[in-house]
Order: C-alpha cells, then structure tokens, then sequence
C-alpha cells in the first residue's frame, strides 16, 4: 500500500510543538514541508522590514528543526499550490489558518479550486486561544468592548485547546524538484533577500533569537523572573518586567495555548493578580484579532467613522523627528530609538510616542501605524491597527479624545530615575534626576555640567506641551460639535 503524501504548508505557525496541522499532516502519512513568501499581498500588507529580518531567522531555525527538509518558494500561493500538489502527487494540504482579510479571502479561493479538482484542504486553528467567528452577542452580533467579550464570550463559554504534544513521527516524502517547471521551484531562505542591506539590524540579533527554542526561552525566563510582577513591572520600560512573546507569537513559534497553560499550570494554585493581568493580556490579543475578522475595513478606516471628518495635519518635518526619536521629548525621543535599534518598543512607550503624534502633533494614526509596520519586529496587522485606533481614541473601546497623555508626567512616573531615556537617549544621560524629562527647565549651568547643549546636540521640543494639548482638545471637541 502506497503511503498518503500531503503537503503541510507553513505560514504564521512557524514551530513544530503544539502545530494542529503539522499533527494532522503527520497522521495521514508522509509530508512536504512548504513555505510559500507571497509576493501578491496587497498594498502597504507586504512584509516590514523589522519583519523580513525576523522571517529570515525564524525560517532557518524551522528548516534545522525539519532537519533540512523545509521548501520555500516565491510567488503567488493561488498559482503554486495548486501546481505543486499536481506536481508532488499529493493527496491533500494542511495548514493553520491566518486572520487579515486578504489572507482569509486568499486561503478561500485556494480551498475552493483544491476541493473542485478533488484535492484534501484541510485547515485547523493553531494561533488563536478563540477563534472570532464563535464568538458572538447573545442577538448574533459581535462584541464591541474588551471586558465583556473577554469574560463573558470567551472565558465563561469555553476554555481553551490544551497545546498537543509535537508529532511522534514526521515522515518526509521524497521529492524530485527538478521535474517541476522552473517557476515551481524551491528557491531557498536566501534567495528571498529578506535582510537589510544596509546594517539597521546590527542590534537586532543581541535582543531576539527568532523561531521555536527563542520563544521558549522567553516563556521559561518569563514564568521564573517576571509573571509574578507582572501587574506592576509590565508599566516600567526599564525593567524587564514582559514576557517580550509579541513577536514569537506572531510568527507562530509558540502557541498562545502554550502561553497560556504554561502560565495557568505553573500559577494553579495562586490567586495572583498578576498572572490574571497577564493572561488578560493575551485576551487582548485576541480581541484584536477578533475586531479585525468581523470588521475587516479598520486597518484603513476608523473604527468610528464620526472621526472620518477630522482634520490630521500634514507635517513632514515634524513626522520624521518622531520617527528619528528627535522630538526634544525624551521619553518619546527614548522610545523611537528603542524602536529603531531593537526592533520593538515596551508598551507604555507605545502609547506614549502614539498620543504625541497623534495628539500633539495632530498626525494621523495611520502615519504611525506604517513606520511601527515597518519597524517592529512583532508588527501585526491585527494587534497594530487595534493599538493605534485606541491610542487615537478613533477605535473600539478606545481611549477618549480627551485622554491626552502628557508625556512629561509619564516619563516622570513610568521612567522615575530615567533609565530608560538614559540608555537610549545618551547624550542626556549626566542630568539630574529632576531634569532627566525636561532637559528645557535645567538651568544653565546644570545643562551645561551634563553636556546638555539643547538645540545642538539634543533638540529644543518640537512643540509645546501645554499649547499642542489645548490644540487637540479644541480640535477634538469640535468634531463632536
Ligand atoms: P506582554 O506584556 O508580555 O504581553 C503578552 C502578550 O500579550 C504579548 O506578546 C502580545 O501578544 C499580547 N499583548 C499584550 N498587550 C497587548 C495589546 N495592548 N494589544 C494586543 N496584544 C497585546 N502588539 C503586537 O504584537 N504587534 C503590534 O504590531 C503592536 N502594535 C502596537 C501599536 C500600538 C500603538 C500599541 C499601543 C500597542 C501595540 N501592540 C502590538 C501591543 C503591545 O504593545 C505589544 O503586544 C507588547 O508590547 C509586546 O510585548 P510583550 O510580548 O513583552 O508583551
């Protein structure tokens, strides 16, 4: 008897552990591992490059972990597939499924032509504690606000998959590629030219270690040093109070399952504020992927289209020192450094830089959602959008228009001591304390002992504070006028 050949196909579930549709490949008989770069998303949805830099690493560490049997192509997955199952004789194809509308549109049409050629599609969940479409209002719609579709719709309805053990077996089919015609051929991780030409990422790989051992790694320092802190050191950028997971997750080298019950197995028996706050957390995650299946339109359009008539300001200038982190604002000036040189940006910091932009400088959020698009590492179109929309106040149970964050006080609270504006921003680092977030108020003398020359080797503010809070408030109030 001849063994079922299936293709598993890779694409945001880059690990093997707790992989539903690696396992179920596995169980049907021999496998061709594929991972396909898709070269036709849409505009704008085409890979970051913090994000190409990851892509690079994470497919090597998953190709060691398939001991080289990893085939990855370029191109059109609507047009490869269905040549390469001609091709390998397979008997179907398995995959985890993705959440951006124009993945879900993409994957559609892919199952359609496989099952009318009578080709096995087969696809499971392996990234979502909760998949959006079970989720739902008792009237049959979605929910809008966090609290009760975190607690009512998903915890009190079910609880979620306990992560499966990795394959026992994975069995390779043995594949000739030189027979398929040229355009269906492997073309290798390097051949995607995923990393930068020029050295943006030197820092990069002292910070991350992309693919499956790297996120355990993080889970398992995360469950010994931070979890139980969790609540208070996750606001403190100094601290390495977070799990740093985002990007893990979102390329899939661990599960949110195996988050989650690493976590809750660990942590059974305490009643510990902070875990709750952290697995939370994850429920966030899922919200926003939730927010963005049932309502696909909100990575362009806001949530709440009364915001749809304002009027953002077109500042190219002040635009690019928030992304060079040259804003004379520390705290803002620190975390689009980290951001630039790490490839991530700690939360709190997130939505600081975010209401400077978006409220001080009257910029649209969308300006700021690209260039995070474009330079995070754990750049995620559902969990970016979300972010974004919220810190705009333009969102789903977003922050009010007139919750301004005054980054002054922010820094002076979140960053006490500013260890944080210190290392990234060094050329403050000899202030004292009391000026540490606002080098403008030094006296001379003291700027001058720091090395503090403001307007010369650090910028002057690019706005006032209390003059750009007023500016948003008034512009915002009259939009609900
Ligand atoms: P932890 O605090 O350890 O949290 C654990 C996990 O929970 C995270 O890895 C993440 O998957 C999830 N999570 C935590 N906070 C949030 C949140 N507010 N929303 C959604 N999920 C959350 N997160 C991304 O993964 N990709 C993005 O592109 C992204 N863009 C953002 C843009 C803005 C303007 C803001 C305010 C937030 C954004 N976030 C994004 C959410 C959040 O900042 C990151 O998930 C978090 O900082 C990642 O660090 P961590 O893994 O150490 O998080």
């Amino acid at each position: 008897m001849t063994v079922p050949v299936s293709i598993m196909w890779f694409r945001q579930d880059l690990r093997v552990k707790d992989n539903p549709a690696l396992n179920a490949a596995c169980d049907e008989g021999k496998i061709i591992p594929i991972y396909i770069y898709d070269d036709n998303a849409p505009d704008g949805r085409a890979l970051g490059g913090a994000s190409n830099w990851w892509l690079h690493h994470s497919l090597n560490s998953l190709n060691d972990r398939l001991n080289g049997h990893l085939k990855v192509f370029k191109g059109d997955p609507k047009a490869l597939i269905p040549a390469l199952m001609e091709a390998y004789e397979a008997k179907g194809i398995y995959w985890n499924r993705c959440y951006e509308p124009w993945q879900i549109n993409r994957d559609k049409a892919i199952k359609k032509q496989l099952l009318d050629n009578e080709f096995e599609a087969h696809s499971s969940n392996g990234s979502l504690l909760w998949e959006p479409m079970k989720v739902l209002k008792k009237d049959g719609t979605p929910y809008r606000v966090f609290t009760p579709y975190y607690r009512k719709g998903c915890l009190n309805v079910e609880p979620p998959r306990y992560p499966q053990a990795p394959p026992a077996r994975i069995t390779y089919a043995d594949v000739d590629d030189s027979k398929n015609s040229k355009t269906y051929r492997p073309c290798g991780i390097d051949a995607l030219n995923l990393l930068p030409s020029l050295d943006w990422d030197s820092e990069f790989k002292n910070h991350w270690k992309p693919g499956e051992d790297g996120a355990a790694d993080n889970l398992q320092n995360f469950i010994e040093h931070s979890a139980r802190k969790y609540k208070d050191a996750r606001d403190i950028p100094s601290m390495n109070g977070t799990s740093h997971l985002s990007p893990h997750l979102h390329f899939g080298e661990v599960s949110p399952n195996q988050a989650w019950y690493a976590i809750k197995d660990r942590f059974e028996t305490t009643e510990d504020k902070s875990i709750d706050t952290y697995l939370s957390e994850l429920g966030w995650r899922e919200f926003s992927y939730y927010l963005l299946y049932h309502f696909p339109t909100i990575p362009n359009k806001n949530f709440n289209d009364k915001f749809d008539k304002f009027n953002w300001r077109r500042d190219a200038k002040s635009l690019k020192a928030w992304q060079k982190g040259q804003t004379g604002i520390p705290i803002v000036d620190a975390g689009m450094r980290e951001l630039w040189q790490t490839g991530y940006m700690h939360n709190r910091v997130r939505m600081i830089v975010g209401s400077f932009l978006v409220k001080n400088l009257l910029i649209s959020w969308h300006e700021g959602e690209r260039w995070f698009w474009d330079c995070l590492v754990d750049a995620d179109l559902a969990s970016n959008t979300a972010g974004w929309q919220w810190v705009a106040g333009t969102g789903a149970d977003a922050a009010p228009y007139f919750r301004i964050f005054n980054p002054l006080l922010q820094g002076e609270k979140f960053d006490k001591q500013g260890k944080y504006v210190r290392k990234y921003c060094p050329e403050l680092a000899d202030l004292p304390d009391k000026y540490i977030h606002k080098p403008w108020d030094a006296p001379p003398v003291i700027a001058k002992d720091a090395g503090v020359h403001l307007g010369d080797n650090y910028p002057k503010p690019i706005v006032d504070l209390k003059a750009s809070r007023q500016r948003a408030l008034d512009a915002f109030q009259a939009l609900k006028e």
